[in-house]
C-alpha cells in the first residue's frame, strides 16, 4: 500500500485521511509507493505495451503509469477525460534560436482543459472520490480553476474556485463559468486566495486540489514519464520548466527520482526552474545557496506563474538537490518575445510557457547549457487562453514591452490593387 509521508520528519499517515500536510510539524506530504516491492516487475515494456490503448484507464498519459501514480486505487472511481499523450515536438528553427542542436517541446496545453494541470486534476478528483467529498475547491491564476471546473462536472462534484478579481486571462475564467464551478472573484492575490480556500475548505469540509495536495503532484510526474518513453526511453541532459507554485518542478523530480530508482532510466536529467523576473522568489533564494523562501509581492504578465509564495518550495529545493538543477529568471519582455516564435511555428503556447525557451535561450549564452546537449522545454498552457496578450503584444500595444516579432494585422478595402500590394513579397523571416 502507498502511504503518504511527511517530508520533514517522516511521519505517516494513511492514503484514506483527508489531510494535505502534517499536523506535527507542518511539513508537506508524499504519495510514497513501494517501489521494492516493484523493482523488477515493472519495466519499460509494461508501459509500452499501454501505448495506444483504447480502454480507461491505460488510454490515459496518467493512469498508463498506474503503478507510479496511485497504485492502490479503485478502477472504477478513476475520474479521466483522458489526459496526457501531448505530443514532443521538435523545432529546429527554435533550436537555433535558443542556440541547441535539438531542442525538443512537450505541449501540455494538448491537454483536455488546455493546461498540464489536468494531469493533476484526475488524480486529484480521482481521490476526491475515494474519500467521498462531495465539494472540490481551489485557489487559482486560471488554469488550475478551468481544470478543476470540467473535471468536478464530469465526476458529478461540485467544484468551488476562488481567483483574483484582477488579470485573470479570459480563456480561463470563461472555462470556470462554462464548466458550471460556483466561482468566486475575490479582491486579493493568489497567495492570499490560498490562504483562503484552505481555511475555508477545512472549515466547511470541502476537499482541497491546489497543488499542495500530493495525488495532484503524483499526477503531474507523467510528463516526465511521457517525454522520456517518446524519447524511447533516452534521457535527455535539460528538462525546463516554468515555476510559479512549484508543483510540476517538484513533481518532475519526484517521478525521475523514481524512475531511476526502479532501474527504468540510467541517469537523471537537470532540471532547469524558470521564473518571471517579477515573481522570483525560487530565483532570489538559489541566488543566495537556496538558504530559505522569501515571499515577494508577484507582478508579471505571465499570470499563471504570478505567484509571491510558491508552497511547494521545500519540494523543489530537493528536486534541485536530486537533479543537479539550476534556476534562471527572464523579464516579461523576454518571455513575450519567445512567445512570438513560438506562437510563429504553429504550436503556439500561453505567455508563462515561454519561459522555457527564454530560459533555455539565457542558459546556452551564460554557458550552463551546452550547444549539443539535448533538451526538452515544457509548454504549459494552449495558446488560446490568453487572447488578448497576443493581440496587444501584435498591435504593440504592451506597456514597457516592445514587439521584437510582431506580425502585423492588415486592414484593407474590397480592392485586387490593395490587396495584391499588401501580397507582394518583402518578407523577412522571423527567425534571421
Ligand atoms: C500552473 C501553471 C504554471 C506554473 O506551474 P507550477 O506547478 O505552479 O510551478 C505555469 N504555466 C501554466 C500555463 C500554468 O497553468
Ligand atoms: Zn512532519
Amino acid at each position: 500500500m502507498s502511504i503518504l509521508q511527511c517530508m520533514d520528519c517522516a511521519r505517516q499517515y494513511p492514503i484514506t485521511e483527508v489531510i494535505y500536510t502534517c499536523t506535527d510539524c507542518g511539513g508537506l506530504l508524499d504519495l510514497v509507493h513501494d517501489l521494492d516491492h516493484m523493482r523488477g516487475r515493472i519495466t519499460r515494456e509494461t508501459f509500452d505495451q499501454r501505448l495506444g490503448s483504447l480502454d480507461s484507464p491505460y488510454f490515459s498519459g496518467v493512469w498508463r503509469y498506474k503503478e507510479l501514480i496511485y497504485p492502490d486505487v479503485d478502477e472504477a472511481l478513476i475520474v479521466t477525460r483522458p489526459e496526457g499523450n501531448t505530443n514532443l515536438y521538435r523545432l529546429p528553427k527554435l533550436a537555433q534560436w535558443a542556440g541547441v542542436d535539438r531542442l525538443y517541446f512537450k505541449h501540455e496545453g494538448e491537454n483536455p482543459t488546455g493546461s498540464f494541470k489536468d494531469r493533476g486534476m484526475t488524480g486529484g478528483v480521482t481521490q476526491a472520490r475515494v474519500l467521498g467529498m462531495k465539494r472540490v475547491a481551489c485557489a487559482s491564476t486560471g488554469n488550475t480553476s478551468a481544470s478543476l471546473a470540467a473535471y468536478a462536472a464530469f465526476a458529478g462534484l461540485e467544484g468551488v474556485v476562488f481567483f483574483q478579481n484582477t488579470q485573470i486571462a479570459a480563456g480561463k475564467l470563461a472555462q470556470a463559468i462554462a464548466y458550471g464551478a460556483t466561482a468566486i472573484r475575490i479582491d486579493a492575490d493568489f497567495d492570499k486566495n490560498l490562504e483562503l480556500v484552505r481555511e475555508v475548505s477545512n472549515k466547511l469540509g470541502i476537499y482541497v486540489l491546489n497543488s499542495v495536495n500530493p495525488f495532484r503532484l503524483e499526477g503531474q510526474k507523467s510528463i516526465m514519464f511521457e517525454a522520456i518513453q517518446q524519447l524511447r526511453w533516452q534521457v535527455p541532459d535539460w528538462i525546463v520548466v516554468p515555476g510559479g507554485n512549484l508543483g510540476n518542478s517538484s513533481a518532475f523530480g519526484k517521478g525521475l527520482v523514481e524512475l531511476h530508482t526502479l532501474g527504468l532510466i540510467d541517469r537523471l536529467p537537470r532540471l532547469a526552474i524558470i521564473q518571471a523576473e517579477g515573481a522570483s522568489p525560487l530565483y532570489q533564494a538559489y541566488q543566495r545557496g537556496l538558504d530559505r523562501l522569501e515571499p515577494m509581492k508577484a507582478n508579471t504578465i505571465a499570470t499563471a506563474i504570478k505567484i509571491g509564495n510558491p508552497v511547494n518550495y521545500p519540494k523543489a529545493v530537493r528536486a534541485l538537490h536530486a537533479t543537479d538543477g539550476v534556476v534562471e529568471q527572464v523579464s516579461d519582455q523576454e518571455i513575450m518575445d519567445a512567445k512570438a516564435l513560438i506562437d510563429a511555428t504553429g504550436v503556439g503556447c500561453e505567455p508563462a510557457s515561454a519561459c522555457s525557451l527564454a530560459g533555455v535561450r539565457k542558459l546556452v549564452d551564460q554557458g550552463v547549457i551546452r550547444q549539443d546537449e539535448v533538451v526538452v522545454g515544457i509548454l504549459t498552457g494552449h495558446v488560446l487562453k490568453d487572447p488578448e496578450v497576443i493581440i496587444d503584444y501584435h498591435n504593440n500595444d504592451l506597456e514597457n514591452i516592445t514587439a521584437h516579432y510582431p506580425n502585423r494585422l492588415y486592414a484593407a478595402e474590397a480592392s485586387i490593387e490593395q490587396l495584391s500590394r499588401i501580397l507582394t513579397p518583402e518578407n523577412e523571416s522571423l527567425f534571421a
